[in-house]
């Protein structure tokens, strides 16, 4: 399979079936992302680790197109079980490749490089990107993420 039928299945299939929706109460962080461009809204909340250092569970909901609903799906598969130090490095890898600045990361990404695919479409990164503005927000102790 090429990337680009990678890339399409994984959107229908998570935003189909988006994992790990919902609302952690109560959340040890929480943020919300809004996307005025597209009209994405979401809510993201996080469990950490007793000492603070690691996400041991990432949930959300909201509203929003097929892009921003996938990666905010993936995004959450993607760091359970991560340090803060380790999702950092996501989003930073994440950001580099959906903007094209970087060719994916694939050993830091695992399968999210597979929305490499997005750059193709200027009007869509912030959508595959709101999630982790989100996450970004949240560590930083919450309140509202923008991608204006
Ligand atoms: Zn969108």
């Amino acid at each position: 399979m090429d990337l680009d039928a990678l890339y399409q299945q994984l959107i229908i299939d998570h935003h189909k079936n988006p994992r790990n929706w919902g609302k952690i109460q109560p959340a040890d962080r929480e943020a919300v992302g809004h996307n005025p461009l597209c009209g994405d809204k979401l809510v993201l909340t996080l469990k950490l680790s007793e000492d603070g250092t690691r996400i041991t569970d990432a949930r959300f909901e909201g509203e929003g197109c097929a892009i921003s609903t996938a990666s905010a799906s993936m995004m959450t598969e993607a760091i359970r079980g991560k340090t803060i130090e380790e999702a950092k490095a996501m989003f930073e890898a994440f950001h580099a490749m959906a903007t094209g600045e970087a060719p994916p990361d694939a050993e830091r990404l695992g399968k999210l490089a597979a929305l490499a695919g997005v750059r193709a479409f200027p009007a869509r990164v912030k959508c595959a990107t709101l999630a982790w503005h989100t996450l970004m927000q949240a560590l930083a102790g919450g309140g509202v993420a923008t991608t204006e």
